[in-house]
């Protein structure tokens, strides 16, 4: 899946805190059910962090899958 957007999605919704159950973190994730880099998907540095860690609780509740089939 490719985004094409380079401003991060976080800034102009406003989103200051990214929760784990926030359905665009599947954007975020490529096949291979790993994070997709910020400079492909525009997110900022401090919201990509916020989104890692989002991301790492999202799996460990089963929200996301570690890898996918
Ligand atoms: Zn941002």
């Amino acid at each position: 899946m490719l985004i094409k957007k380079k401003r991060c999605i976080f800034c102009q919704k406003k989103e200051k805190t990214i929760s784990f159950d926030n359905p665009d973190l599947r954007r975020f994730i490529n096949e291979k059910g790993k994070i997709t880099p910020a400079r492909y998907t525009g997110t900022c540095a401090t919201h990509q962090r916020k989104l890692k860690r989002a991301i790492k609780l999202a799996r460990n509740v089963g929200f996301l899958s570690f890898t996918s089939r």
